[in-house]
């Protein structure tokens, strides 16, 4: 325990900040004599003792009972009338208490692979967290990836100076097969007047009537709805949700506000970058669910590949010594040549046992470089040939189980318990 009552003044717990602490001041639950401890916050703290020396009185019945009670609490008299009256522990005070879970002690025989998390249930509470404040980020510029509401545009337009003039718009696709001219019309069925092109807008009109050749990439946009900002006016705000909306359903997902003659695009699709995301969702979190496993090895942290302990099975010997098992034949032989004669070149040390490559040097040996064939060329150029017998028998004798190469994650059992 950090501190208790007997070696420390009554007051001393007065002076403690209680963003550092949690304080419980003076608690006389059940066998628990006025005890008073400072549990410092944002650590891993664990309480120990005899039995029956108030472990459990300190940790349940007075520091949770307590987060407990504060929680209720912070609920709407409504929702309180539900959950009855909560008694406040025997201490003086504590201070810095935050909302808590309490995870009992309990013994599962049941199934001797489940973890901590799942007996507790810990993990459904984690997984849920995970998932809400879950931000994805793109692997390309790692920024983070967001869909931008409708709500989002309304208030990036209303952040505007008052009296902004702006227009909102989406792109015009046209689906494959289908004529521009036909389009326009469709739009003035649907009681639009307007298309930008290249930015100026236009009537529909005049646009499907003109006998002028519309180059085939020209820049035509929906303009769904001009609006001079009003953040104060109300029915403006409606109606700019509303158009902001089927900016959105007309653009698939896009939606362009113009202010300035400066263009600024939405999208309400999950993406970034030119790649489309999953939104974050428990199952992401759940090891055994093919949403959180990995695509390529769904989970199992291994693939049939190319082993590299059968295509190097004695790592004592070096490449000249034939340490690459497939390039010992006569014509595969070929394979290793160059290697021999032009790897001084690159720095590779054809003499050196392969146990004593380094990192760079292995790599490589595997990958090969513009005038080098790797292994991995190699394996490329034999299943490029797997249409001959030869070659699959040779495929054959080199292949295993290997790492994932998308997750390298080490193997892990399947059969764990939710
Ligand atoms: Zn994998």
């Amino acid at each position: 325990m950090p501190s208790s009552h007997s070696d420390l003044k009554d007051t001393y717990y007065d002076t403690l900040d209680p963003r550092e602490y949690i304080i419980i001041k003076r608690a006389r639950v059940n066998n628990l004599k006025n005890l008073s401890v400072a549990i410092p916050r944002n650590k891993f703290v664990v309480i120990t003792g005899l039995s029956g020396s108030g472990k459990s009185s300190l940790a349940f019945d007075t520091l949770f009972a307590e987060g407990q009670r504060m929680y209720v609490e912070s609920l709407s008299s409504y929702a309180r009338q539900f959950l009855g009256r909560m008694e406040k522990p025997e201490v003086d005070y504590i201070r810095g208490v935050s909302p808590a879970i309490a995870i009992e002690q309990k013994v599962n025989t049941r199934n001797p692979r489940s973890t901590v998390g799942t007996s507790t249930e810990l993990y459904d509470y984690l997984k849920l967290l995970f998932a809400r404040i879950g931000k994805t980020r793109s692997p390309v510029s790692g920024k983070e990836v967001k869909r931008d509401t409708v709500t989002d545009v309304v208030e990036w337009i209303n952040q505007l100076p008052v009296d902004s003039k702006i227009i909102i718009a989406c792109p015009l696709t046209i689906p494959t097969g289908r004529k521009l001219k036909g389009e326009l019309e469709l739009l003035l069925s649907k009681g639009y007047t307007r298309v930008l092109v290249k930015g100026e807008p236009q009537l529909i009109e005049e646009l499907a009537g003109t006998k002028k050749k519309i180059p085939k990439n020209t820049e035509i946009e929906i303009l769904i709805d001009r609006i001079v900002t009003n953040p104060t006016d109300e029915d403006l705000n409606y109606r700019l949700a509303d158009s902001v909306q089927t900016a959105f359903f007309e653009g698939h997902g896009d939606c362009f506000v113009y202010s300035d003659k400066k263009k600024t695009p939405f999208s309400d699709r999950f993406e970034l970058d030119g790649m489309r995301f999953t939104e974050p969702s428990v199952n992401f979190f759940s090891f055994n669910n093919p949403y959180g496993a990995c695509r390529t090895c769904e989970g199992f942290g291994k693939v049939l590949g190319i082993d590299t302990d059968l295509v190097i099975p004695d790592k004592t010997l070096s490449l000249y010594e034939g340490a690459v098992a497939p390039w010992r034949s006569e014509v595969m032989g070929k394979w290793a040549q160059p290697w021999l004669k032009h790897g001084a070149k690159y720095d590779f040390p054809i003499h050196r046992p392969i146990a004593d490559l380094n990192h760079k040097e292995l790599e490589l040996l595997w990958n090969g470089n513009k005038d080098l064939d790797g292994i991995h060329d190699f394996f490329k150029y034999v299943e490029s040939k797997s249409h001959k017998i030869q070659y699959r028998v040779l495929l054959s004798r080199y292949r295993g189980r290997t790492t994932c190469p998308d997750c390298r994650a080490p193997a892990f059992v399947k059969t764990r318990d939710m």
